[in-house]
C-alpha cells in the first residue's frame, strides 16, 4: 500500500515533510498548497509537486504569476488519504478536514487539545496508530523527548529543569527578533515543559526560556535527577543507541551552534537540515545521580522524520515504532 499525502502549506514545514515523504517508499506526495505566489510556490512547481490553491480565492494570484493550479485544497482533499497541516497556528482546518473524512497530521504550533494526542516517535508511537488527529510536537518539545524518554526508560527520572535558549527567528524570517537583546519568558514554567508533558505524561519537568539574537538553532541547558545510580559513561551509551541523537565534541571544533550548522553543511543533507539533536558528548557530565548536559536543536529539520512515522503509525503501515523509525532514517539518509 502506499499512502497518499497531502500538504496543506508548502511552507517551512511542508516543503521539508514533502521531500522527505517523496524519499519513502510508502507512501507518496499527492499535491501541495499555498496561498500566495511566493517564490516557495514556484520551487514546489518545479520540483514535481502537484500544485493547489488553498482556497479558490487564491487562484487568480496563481494565474497571474503563471503557476498552474490543478484545483483547490478541497479537490486535494478528495484524492488523499492523509493531510499533513503545515499552516501557522491557528488556522483552524481541521473541521474541513473532518467534513472530508481524511486523517489529518497537525504541526507544534497547535494546541494538543486540537488533537487529543501529541506525537514523537520513541515515546509514544503505539498510542498513534490507526488514529485520525495526531500533533507532532514543536521542535523544542521533539528535542527534549528525544534525549529524555531513554533516561527515564532506562533510568527513571526524578524530575527534570531545562532552560531553553531560543534562535529569535528563522533565517528566512526577517520580521521577528529580537535582534539587539536577550528576551525572557516571564512566565514560569514556559510552555515547553507541560508541552513534553503532554507526550510524557508522567514526567516532573520545570522549563524557563529567553529569546536570543541568533536564527540558527536552540539551545538546551538541562538538568536531570536520576532515579537510579549512574554513570556518565552509562548516559551515553544510551543516546549512542538512541535513533536521531547525535554526539557533538568541542574538541572536534564543535563548540557552539555556528559549528554544528557547518558540519550539517558538510553533511550534505538537502537545504543543510540536521534532523538529529546535538548533544555535546564532553558536555555531559552525572555528579551524585545528578545529569548535567547540553543539546542543541535544528528549528526547522527535527520534526520532520517525525511526521514521516506519524503517518505510518496512523494509517497503520506499520505497528513497529523500531522498523518504522529505521525506514524513515535510512531513506532520509539519518544515520
Ligand atoms: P510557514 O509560515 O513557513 O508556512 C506556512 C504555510 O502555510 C505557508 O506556505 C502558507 O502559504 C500556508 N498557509 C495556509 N493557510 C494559511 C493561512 N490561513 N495563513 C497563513 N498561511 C497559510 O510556517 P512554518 O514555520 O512551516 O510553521 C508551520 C507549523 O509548524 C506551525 O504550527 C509551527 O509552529 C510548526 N513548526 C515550525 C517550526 C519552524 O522552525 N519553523 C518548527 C517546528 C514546528
Amino acid at each position: 500500500m502506499v499512502v497518499k499525502v497531502a500538504i496543506n502549506g508548502y511552507g517551512t514545514i511542508g516543503k521539508r515533510v514533502a521531500d522527505a515523504v517523496t524519499l519513502q517508499d510508502d507512501m507518496e506526495i499527492i499535491g501541495v498548497t499555498k496561498r500566495r505566489p511566493t517564490y516557495e510556490a514556484k520551487m514546489a512547481v518545479k520540483n514535481g509537486f502537484p500544485f493547489y490553491a488553498a482556497d479558490e480565492e487564491f487562484i487568480k494570484g496563481f494565474e497571474e504569476e503563471n503557476i498552474t493550479v490543478k484545483g483547490t485544497l478541497k479537490d486535494l482533499l478528495q484524492m488523499a488519504d492523509i493531510v499533513m497541516d503545515c499552516t501557522p497556528k491557528k488556522c483552524g482546518y481541521k473541521s474541513m478536514y473532518e467534513e472530508y473524512g481524511k486523517k489529518a497530521i497537525f504541526q507544534g504550533g497547535e494546541k494538543h487539545d486540537l488533537t487529543g494526542l501529541s506525537f514523537n516517535a520513541m515515546a509514544n508511537y503505539e498510542n498513534a496508530i490507526g488514529r485520525d488527529y495526531v500533533r507532532v510536537v514543536s521542535c523544542n518539545t521533539t528535542g527534549l523527548c528525544r534525549t529524555l524518554f531513554p533516561l527515564d526508560e532506562s533510568f527513571g527520572i526524578e524530575n527534570v529543569t531545562a532552560v531553553m535558549i531560543r534562535r529569535g527567528a528563522d533565517p528566512w524570517d526577517s520580521k521577528s527578533g529580537p535582534i539587539n537583546a536577550i528576551e525572557p519568558v516571564l512566565k514560569v514554567p514556559s510552555h515547553h515543559g507541560p508541552d513534553v508533558q503532554s507526550v510524557m505524561p508522567n514526567l516532573n519537568i520545570q522549563t524557563t526560556a529567553v529569546k536570543v539574537p541568533t536564527t540558527i538553532m536552540h539551545l538546551h541547558s538541562v538538568v536531570v535527577r536520576l532515579k537510579g545510580e549512574t554513570t556518565t559513561e552509562d548516559v551515553i551509551d544510551i543516546w549512542d543507541k538512541t535513533p536521531r541523537v547525535k554526539f557533538v565534541c568541542s574538541k572536534h571544533g564543535i563548540k557552539s551552534t555556528a559549528q554544528i550548522m557547518e558540519l550539517a553543511k558538510d553533511l550534505g543533507k538537502k537545504r543543510a537540515d540536521l534532523f538529529d539533536i546535538a548533544v555535546w558528548r564532553d558536555g555531559v557530565h552525572v555528579v551524585d545521580n545528578t545529569l548535567y548536559y547540553y543539546q542543541a536543536i535544528h528549528q526547522e529539520a527535527d520534526v520532520v522524520p517525525e511526521n514521516v512515522d506519524a503517518i505510518r503509525a496512523m494509517c497503520n503501515i506499520e505497528s513497529d515504532k523500531m522498523k518504522s523509525i529505521k525506514k524513515t532514517d535510512i531513506a532520509m539518509g539519518i544515520d
